[in-house]
């Protein structure tokens, strides 16, 4: 790197580290090697790796204790510069791109999906019968479901295998935590409206049904967490016609004979 300038060397310094981090060759908990190791590794001066350090730790993927050494702490930026850049924007604007996340990773998931995915997908399916609400935050205010935390919706994640959308994700989620401690956000579906939306949208990965699991995604997002105004009134998020209403309807009842159908089909092969 001898004829690079200090802000290429301080960039390709930023970028090994981080890679060393996304790839999991640095994995979440583990200490990273000193200063004086790194500046061997990567032919640049101990403050230029100090500075890539503090660049990491700004994002809050490394942790640095005095006297203990530097830590990783998470494998992707998510919180602190995602947050400040979300925090430019209506809470309207955030559930907007939410619901953009939430449909491709759908999508994603049905592509992408292993078995153990869907096995995966279906222990946490099995785990929220009888709540109340769909636990999508991981809050529920009071909550009976807080155990579960947004487990079926960050599995449809995992089985997405796209690194960027789900800690995108979690930043939305991490977004969402303070308007939904104020009373911002409702969660309107009913427990047994999410547990028929999560058995579509299951069914849909399962069968690797993309444009079916798109579908179902799009009619979960849009009635299970939504804003609630000043005059503590539920804001829909798109208002259908009664002939739209309808045909989503049709559709549903159309799915839900079909999930019946699989899951009668499954019991009967069962040993
Ligand atoms: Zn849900």
């Amino acid at each position: 790197m001898a004829s690079t300038t200090g802000s290429e060397r301080a960039r390709a310094t930023l970028a090994y580290l981080r890679r060393k981090i996304t790839t999991g060759e640095w994995p979440v908990g583990s200490r990273i090697p000193i200063e004086p190791e790194l500046s061997e590794q990567t032919g640049v001066g101990r403050s230029t790796v100090r500075e890539a350090v503090r660049s990491l730790a700004s994002m809050g993927m490394l942790e640095t204790l005095p006297g203990r050494g530097t830590f990783v702490r998470s494998s992707a930026p998510t919180s602190t510069l995602l947050n400040e850049f979300l925090n430019d924007f209506t809470l309207e604007e955030i559930l907007s791109y939410r619901r953009a996340l939430e449909i491709e990773a759908a999508q994603q998931a049905a592509l992408h999906r292993t078995d153990e995915d869907v096995a995966a997908l279906e222990q946490a399916a099995a785990e929220e019968v009888g709540c109340t609400r769909c636990p999508v935050l991981g809050l529920a205010a009071g909550s009976d479901n807080s155990a579960f935390d947004s487990k079926f919706h960050r599995l449809v994640f995992d089985s997405a295998k796209n690194r960027l959308l789900a800690s995108l994700y979690a930043g939305i989620n991490d977004q969402l935590r303070t308007p939904e401690h104020r009373g911002r956000l409702a969660n309107v579906a009913t427990g047994t409206e999410m547990e028929r939306d999560h058995a579509r949208v299951l069914d849909a990965i399962r069968r690797r049904d993309f444009i079916d699991a798109v579908h179902a995604m799009v009619d979960h997002v849009d009635h299970d967490v939504v804003i609630v105004n000043d005059q503590h009134e539920v804001v829909p998020p798109l208002v259908r016609t009664p002939a739209q209403q309808q045909r989503i309807d049709d559709a549903r009842a159309a799915e839900d004979a079909r999930v019946e159908e699989d899951s009668r089909a499954t019991a009967g092969n069962a040993p």
